[in-house]
């Protein structure tokens, strides 16, 4: 695996700038690869691994970058749920391993590097330095990964028996022996202005 510093250099350009969040987020992903014994991810390793990210926040580029895992290849998963964590699958060994930054860690940051003045600074010199222990749980879990959830799914597309728009994925919903889509389904996020 690259050195922390490349890797952060790597993400800072797709990010946009160099934040607590990606220092966070680079470490975390090195952990897990670390854990998972998985070397080269964005090379001979592509195809092993899907992320399952648990935040939209700035380590989630991070992760992006650090492990070559991206929306656009079904790699990786978005789970809207608030929390600085994420989770790595190895396909290939049907193992995965739950990496969450610890509460504690910005206590540490502040006690490691009082004489910065802001908060970002402090956890963005930190994060370099705090042991995998320090900054994160890890846990190994299992993750079943459902065939239309792999990266390389070929499935039929169907049609919402409501609105005609194609549907792919099995993302379908049955209401009274029709077919939905999520949005006719009630679950849209939008409403027609
Ligand atoms: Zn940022
Ligand atoms: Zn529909």
């Amino acid at each position: 695996m690259k050195p922390l510093d490349d890797l952060l250099e790597e993400a800072k350009q797709a990010h946009g700038h160099l934040c607590a969040g990606q220092v966070l987020g680079v470490r975390m992903a090195m952990c897990g690869l670390r854990e998972l014994g998985i070397s080269d991810p964005r090379g001979r390793d592509r195809k092993r691994l899907v992320t399952y990210v648990e935040i939209d926040r700035c380590a989630t580029d991070a992760i992006g970058v650090v492990t070559g895992c991206r929306l656009g290849k079904r790699a990786l998963k978005f789970r809207d749920w608030g929390k600085m964590a994420a989770t790595f699958v190895d396909l290939e060994l049907a193992r995965a391993i739950r990496i969450a930054a610890r509460e504690s860690s910005k206590e540490l940051a502040r006690a490691r590097y009082p004489e910065l003045e802001s908060k970002n600074a402090q956890q963005m010199a930190a994060y370099r330095e705090l042991t995998d222990d320090e900054l994160f749980t890890k846990q190994w879990v299992v993750v079943d990964v459902g065939p239309e959830d792999m990266p390389g799914f070929k499935g039929d597309r169907i049609v919402c028996q409501k609105c005609g728009e194609g549907i792919n994925y099995h993302r379908e919903v049955i209401l009274d022996g029709q077919t939905h889509c999520q949005s006719c389904a009630g679950n849209s996020y939008y409403r027609i202005a």
